[in-house]
C-alpha cells in the first residue's frame, strides 16, 4: 500500500472519519448506471480524488513500479505454486488486481479480489482483458461491509503496509478478514512484519526542514517549527548517515496477532559505532513470507534497495553528541490516534549519558 501521500493529499481528521479515505463517491451511489469506467474517469473531479486517492491510477503506478515490493510478491507466488494450487484466495485491497492475477496464474482455484476504491472497475476490466474472469471475481466495496460468496478461504494475500508500517491502519482490515473468513490452518501472506529503529547524522536536512522556521526572511516562525518537528518525515536516508546499530522494536505475526498488538511500547538501546552527531532516529520495517519454500521478504531499511515506503525520520529537539560505544536508551510507544484511527501517534523517550552530552527527553510525534 502506498500511504496515500504521493499525490500530497491530506485529509482533515473529521472528514477522514466521516468519509473514509476510500469510500465510494456519492455520484456512484446516486446513479448505479454510472458503472462504465470511462464515464467515471471523465466525470471525476479533484474532490473525488481528494477523498479517494486510491481511485487514481497514479498511486497504483508508483506501487507497481516499486520493483522490490511487487517482484517480491510475484516471486513468493510463482516460486511457491504448491501453496496456491486449487486453493481459494482472498486478495484484501486488490487495487489493479495485480496480486490476484499472480495467484490465478500460479494455479489458484478461485480468487476474490476485494477493492473499495473506483480502481475496482479497472481491476474488473484488467481481469477480463487477461482472460481470468472465470478464476478472479472482483468485488467492489469495503472488506468490512461486504459478503463473500464463499464461507471460507484458504489464503489471504494483501499488501497493506503503510509508511512506518502502520500508517493508514489497513492491518486491521486484514486481521478482520482473517478472523472472518480464513480456514483453520489457512495462510496469511505476508505473515511477518518487523519494525526497526536506528540513529542518524542529518544536520543539513534538519536545518532545511526544521530550523528553517526559526528565521524566515528575517521573521520568527518558530511556532511552525514546533509542528514540523512533530511530523515524522518520510524520506530516503543514506546508509552513511547511520551512526548506531539497528534495533528491532517489534515483530508481528500477522497470522496470530490481534489488532491491539499494533499498539505497543518497545524499549531500545542504540550503541554508537563512531563519534558523531545525532539529529534524528529513523524507523523502517521488514516484511517476511515465512511459509515459502525458501524464506522470502524485503526490507525498507536504509541499507536496502529503496522502496516507495522510504524511511521514517523522527527529528530530535536538540543535537546529540555521541562517542563510539556510548548509547541512547529509551522506548518508543506506538498507538492509533483516538480521533482518526488511520493516524499513528508515536512517543519517543530517550536518554544519553555521554562524555560530551547528557540528555533525557520525551517527544511526541504524529503521522498524518
Ligand atoms: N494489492 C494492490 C494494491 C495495494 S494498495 C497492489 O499490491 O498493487 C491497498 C489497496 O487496498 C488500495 O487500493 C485501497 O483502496 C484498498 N483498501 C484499503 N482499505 C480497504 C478496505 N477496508 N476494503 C477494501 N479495500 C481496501
Amino acid at each position: 500500500m502506498n500511504g496515500g501521500k504521493p499525490t500530497k493529499i491530506r485529509l482533515n481528521d473529521e472528514e477522514a472519519i466521516a468519509t473514509g479515505s476510500c469510500s465510494n463517491s456519492n455520484v456512484e451511489e446516486e446513479d448505479s448506471s454510472m458503472c462504465e469506467a470511462e464515464a467515471e474517469a471523465d466525470d471525476k473531479t479533484s474532490a473525488d480524488y481528494y477523498f479517494d486517492s486510491y481511485s487514481h491510477f497514479g498511486i497504483h503506478e508508483e506501487m507497481l513500479k516499486d520493483v522490490v515490493r511487487t517482484k517480491t510478491y510475484q516471486n513468493v507466488i510463482y516460486r511457491n505454486t504448491f501453496l496456491f494450487k486449487d486453493k481459494i484466495v482472498l486478495d484484501v485491497g486488490a487495487g489493479t488486481g495485480i496480486l490476484s492475477l499472480f495467484c490465478a496464474k500460479a494455479g489458484a482455484k478461485h480468487v476474490y479480489a476485494v477493492e473499495c476504491s473506483q480502481m475496482a472497475d479497472m481491476a474488473k476490466e484488467i481481469v477480463e482483458a487477461n482472460g481470468y474472469s472465470n478464476v478472479i471475481t472482483v468485488l467492489k466495496g469495503k472488506i468490512e461491509e461486504l459478503d463473500l460468496p464463499v464461507p471460507q478461504v484458504d489464503i489471504i494475500i494483501s499488501e497493506w503496509m503503510g509508511y512506518f508500517l502502520l500508517y493508514e491502519n489497513m492491518l486491521n482490515t486484514v486481521l478482520y478478514a482473517r478472523d472472518k473468513w480464513l480456514v483453520n490452518n489457512g495462510i496469511v501472506l505476508p505473515d511477518n512484519a518487523s519494525l526497526y529503529l536506528t540513529a542518524i547524522e542529518d544536520a543539513e536536512y534538519k536545518e532545511d526542514k526544521i530550523e528553517f522556521w526559526n528565521n524566515v526572511y528575517g521573521f520568527d516562525m518558530s511556532c511552525i517549527r514546533k509542528q514540523s518537528i512533530m511530523e515524522p518525515l518520510v524520506d530516503t536516508v543514506d546508509q552513511n548517515q547511520i551512526v548506531t546499530n539497528c534495533q528491532l522494536l517489534k515483530t508481528m505475526d500477522i497470522s496470530k496477532m490481534t489488532s491491539g498488538d499494533a499498539s505497543f511500547t518497545a524499549p531500545f538501546k542504540l550503541v554508537a559505532e563512531r563519534d558523531d552527531y545525532i539529529h534524528a532516529l529513523v524507523a523502517y520495517f521488514d516484511v517476511v513470507f515465512t511459509v515459502c519454500h525458501k524464506l522470502t521478504g524485503f526490507s525498507t531499511g536504509p541499507r536496502s534497495r529503496n522502496t516507495h515506503w522510504k524511511q521514517t525520520v523522527l527529528y530530535l529537539e536538540e543535537v546529540l553528541t555521541i562517542c563510539e560505544g556510548e548509547f541512547i536508551t529509551g522506548s518508543m510507544t506506538v498507538a492509533q490516534n483516538k480521533k482518526n484511527p488511520r493516524d499513528v501517534d508515536i512517543t519517543l523517550k530517550y536518554s544519553l549519558n555521554g562524555q560530551r552530552c547528557a540528555v533525557s527527553r520525551t517527544q511526541h510525534y504524529k503521522m498524518r
